[in-house]
């Protein structure tokens, strides 16, 4: 069995950190394929050390002196290398990274020297071969990820090896350039490797024993999720909600190969896996509550609408040219309503409203701010009858005001609009019916 694991900035904080992500490791034959991010935060109110690299970027890009901001970076490693003692040469290390800033080698570069150290000492430690991704992840020099130059290159490079830590967020481009992923990006080399290597199983680990029903800061110790499919995970992520990057999921996802969210802190937990499709039954019918807050309903009304052909369009056409992406459509037969997010819409709205009067020559356009959109997602909602029929009796016995319904066409989740003020009462009231009451 060949498991890639990746292990968060938390989980690689320090050296205390670091101790229980090499036992984890060691537990485990078949983790061979190590993925490190940068060294996070080791308490609340500390920096991660890619934050403490761009900011030695910013120093030099303005022309200051960043000798000291590396050294306080060089003291986290230092602290981490001797604590297991092995031959790690930093003080090379940081010369040349700070050499290569001085030759100008750019931003990228810069932020990704926080994965490669840690994936110096990591394999250092382990014993494991040490791969550069920056040999392995292929770049366009447009800066996106190139997969067909990368499957060419990584399988022939990494598929025989034993065992090897391979860093996350970067790679490089076909000049050498060294260029990273969005922020959060370990996560996707960690995808990347486990699909190029035909892993059984990714392991992404953190600080969270994975998915909750919802979330922990409106219901108090929220029950975990232990099985959850990929589309399930986006509902719930697009609305606020998430664990794994938004780009880690399609080369998991096109090759079916499961995800299982660990906790570096409770290492016996099982946290949540994610799957393509499964037929375990979620416990309570649902799988999870999502939402968030910030959107405004503007609200077309127009008489016979429902006889123009090309209403729709015209009317999302304007949204489109002010580079607004909706979120839900509802309509009546004479009235068409789209939720955008309001800080968005917000400087956009005359360019919008004069937009709908040229395009639709509307008989009134309502906005309505402050309303928030949860999501009640679950496989299980398609083999159950009720459950709507619960949800809304949940929400009418909490007193809240449903100002939109809207069931996916895939039953698999019922997205329900209300003003901000009643957000955390209605999802506190969707989640005590489903698992409280467990009905
Ligand atoms: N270290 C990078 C960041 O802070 C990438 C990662 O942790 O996944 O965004």
């Amino acid at each position: 069995m060949i498991k890639v694991v990746k292990f968060g900035g938390s989980s690689l904080a320090n050296a205390e950190q670091f101790r229980k992500v090499v036992d984890i490791i060691r537990s485990d034959e078949d983790r061979r394929f190590v993925i490190p991010s940068a060294p996070g935060k080791r308490f609340s109110g500390d920096e991660k050390v890619t934050d403490m690299l761009y900011d030695v970027f910013r120093l030099y890009e303005e022309g200051k002196d960043f000798t000291d901001r590396l050294a306080a970076i060089r003291e986290r490693y230092e602290e981490i290398r001797s604590a297991f003692d092995v031959p790690v040469d930093l003080e090379r290390e940081f010369e040349t990274i700070a050499e290569n800033i001085r030759s100008g080698a750019g931003r990228d570069y810069v932020a990704s020297r926080g994965e490669y150290l840690n994936g110096r000492l990591l394999a250092a430690i382990l014993g494991f071969e040490f791969v550069d991704p920056a040999e392995i992840i292929v770049f366009h020099e447009d800066g996106q990820f190139n997969m067909a130059a990368t499957d060419k290159v990584l399988p022939p490079r990494v598929k025989q090896l034993k065992n090897a830590v391979i860093p996350g967020f970067y790679g490089a481009d076909t000049t050498g350039r060294v260029v990273t992923f969005s922020r959060g990006g370990s996560d996707v080399t960690g995808s990347i490797i486990a699909r190029e290597v035909n892993a059984d199983l990714y392991e992404n680990w953190t600080d969270v024993s994975g998915f909750l029903v919802t979330d922990p800061h409106i219901v108090e110790n929220p029950e975990k999720i232990s099985i959850i499919t990929y589309r399930e995970m986006r509902e719930l992520s697009y609305m606020g909600a998430s664990v794994l990057h938004e780009d880690a999921i399609f080369p998991l996802r096109s090759e079916g190969i499961p995800v299982n969210i660990r906790n570096t802190n409770e290492p016996e937990d099982p946290g949540t896996m994610i799957v393509e499709t499964t037929c375990s039954k979620p416990k309570y019918t649902i799988t999870g509550i999502g939402g968030k807050k910030g959107f405004v309903s503007v609200t077309v009304e127009k008489d016979m609408m429902n006889s123009e052909i090309g209403f729709g369009r015209r009317l999302l056409q304007v949204f489109e040219e002010a580079g607004l992406s909706f979120e839900h459509t509802p309509s009546g037969i004479d009235t068409f309503c789209v939720y955008v997010n309001q800080e968005d819409f917000e400087k956009h709205e005359q360019q919008v409203i004069s937009g709908i009067h040229k395009a639709v020559n509307p008989d009134l356009v309502e906005l309505e701010s402050d309303l928030a959109l949860i999501a009640v997602v679950g496989r299980g909602m398609k083999a159950n009858f009720g459950t709507a029929g619960r949800i809304f009796a949940a929400l009418s016995h909490a007193r809240v005001n449903v100002k939109m319904i809207d069931q996916g066409s895939s039953e698999l989740n019922i997205i329900i609009g209300v003003q901000n003020r009643d957000f955390e009462t209605a999802i506190r009231a969707i989640y005590d019916i489903f698992v409280l009451t467990q009905l």
